[in-house]
């Protein structure tokens, strides 16, 4: 019978690749990597990692190609709201990095007045659902328009009037003749786990896993 190994999924490069390795490492987990790009091998435990682009994380660990992942929650809660998935990833975890916030921005010559000011309006995001529930929590019917990048651009293409994406410094708005005016959602790399439940061997690797996370997320506070 074959050993058994509990699958994670982590980005293999971008905002959240560096400290989801570093996690693992301060949890005293090693990852070998071979010639193989997609899989790297624990080796303190059974446990295997599967180095993907950040989008694919959710459904990985949903359909069950994966047993955890570590993803943006910007990234989780979209895939949950997008109703895609009978069964979505759980959250398990908050792991306090690649923090970022997903804000509505419009152009700098339009007077604000709060979220009323895009009823009616078009806005570019790659983040549908997110952007749905907050202009239905605000009570302002808008029409968000699915842009997978280059979201900022949208207004002057006169693809969209505002804009709903991912803002750190600001300065790709500013460039583009757009500002900040509120935030639909504050996001941090997350733990999530398949829903179903784990054989018991994986139930004792998840279990033994967590709790070196826990004790990583304790030291830090
Ligand atoms: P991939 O090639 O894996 O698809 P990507 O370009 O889609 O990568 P990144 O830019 O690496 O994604 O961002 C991954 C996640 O990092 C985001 O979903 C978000 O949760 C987080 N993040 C933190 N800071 C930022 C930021 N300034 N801009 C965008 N994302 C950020
Ligand atoms: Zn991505």
């Amino acid at each position: 019978m074959s050993e058994e190994r509990l699958r994670i999924a982590i980005q293999k490069s971008g905002r959240l690749a560096e400290e989801s390795v570093e996690l693992l490492k301060n949890c005293g987990l090693t990852i070998s990597r071979g010639r193989d790009t997609l899989y790297g091998r624990v080796q303190e435990m059974p446990i295997d990692v599967l180095l993907v682009r950040d989008d694919d994380i959710p459904a990985f660990v949903a359909d069950g190609a994966c047993d955890i992942g570590v993803v943006g929650e910007n990234v989780a809660e979209e895939d949950r709201l997008a109703g895609a998935r009978e069964t979505p990833a759980e959250l398990v975890a908050r792991l306090g990095f690649s923090r970022c916030r997903l804000m509505l921005a419009a152009p700098k010559e339009w007077a604000w007045n709060g979220p009323a000011s895009l009823e009616g309006k078009r806005i570019a995001t790659s983040y549908p659902g997110l952007t749905r529930r907050f202009l239905a929590a605000a009570k302002v019917k808008a029409t968000p328009v699915m842009m997978k990048g280059s979201v900022e651009v949208a207004p002057r293409l006169k693809i969209a009037d505002a804009v709903c994406d991912i803002v750190s410094t600001g300065a790709t708005l500013d460039a583009n003749g757009l500002r900040p005016v509120a935030t639909v959602f504050e996001s941090e790399a997350v733990l999530i786990r398949n829903p179903a439940s784990f054989g018991p061997a994986k139930q004792t690797i998840f279990e033994a896993f967590m709790k070196r996370v826990e004790g990583v997320m304790a030291s830090r506070e």
